[in-house]
């Protein structure tokens, strides 16, 4: 089964959020700094939970207007067309290019969805003392966190290869306000990724083992 060591925090250490030195952790409530590189020491996160669940929400709440507004306009000969992240999958389809709307619907949907989904269960987790499988939880987290990285891939994909598709001889092509809550969406779950501390679910752990 797992074994579980001392943790730092068990055994008085911290590391440094900057330089990665291990210090003696500071006493609660006492502010400390590291004495290689002066970043603040904390042995976790500053309200990692509040912070996240603040930034998850705004997130969710935007994730909304990004798949239900125009993200693009495309004028083309005098013709006018508006398309969400949907439509624009459609229009994919209706050219019988099926893979790669299946590759847009599920980077720019289904899998800024799932990011949510899964920092909701971490937090949820968390707070509750979960003591269920942590290596799991420590595995969803980074893939959450690396997935991060190439979400800003998808809005390129989409306009990208929509305006392929549509592009007459004369055409222009607008970004619209759904492109900009979709870019925030990305951003916002960044963020809110980063501002969770995995080690929280370790800590549960470490104490049930004693
Ligand atoms: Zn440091």
């Amino acid at each position: 089964m797992t074994t579980v060591g001392i943790s730092a925090a068990r055994a008085a250490l911290a590391s440094c959020h900057d330089c990665h030195l291990v210090v003696r952790a500071p006493a609660h409530h006492v502010a400390a700094t590291c004495p290689r590189c002066g970043a603040a020491i904390h042995g976790r996160k500053p309200n990692s939970l509040v912070r996240t669940w603040a930034l998850l929400i705004t997130a969710i709440i935007l994730y909304v207007p990004a798949n239900l507004m125009p993200i693009m306009t495309v004028t083309s000969l005098g013709n006018t067309q508006s398309d969400t992240i949907i439509s624009g999958v459609i229009h994919l389809l209706h050219h019988g290019m099926w893979p790669l709307a299946l590759l847009v619907f599920f980077a720019s949907v289904v899998v800024p969805m799932l990011k949510l989904i899964a920092l909701v269960f971490l937090l949820v987790s968390v707070q509750g003392r979960w003591q269920w499988r942590p290596v799991d939880r420590t595995r969803l987290y980074r893939i959450t966190e690396l997935v991060g990285r190439w979400s800003m891939v998808d809005i390129y994909v989409v306009t990208i290869l929509v305006a392929l598709v549509k592009l007459g001889e004369l055409a222009t092509i607008e970004a619209r306000a759904g492109a900009v809550f979709f870019g925030a969406v990305v951003v916002v779950t960044i963020v809110a990724a980063e501002s969770f501390d995995p080690r929280l679910i370790w800590d549960e752990v470490g104490e049930s083992r004693e």
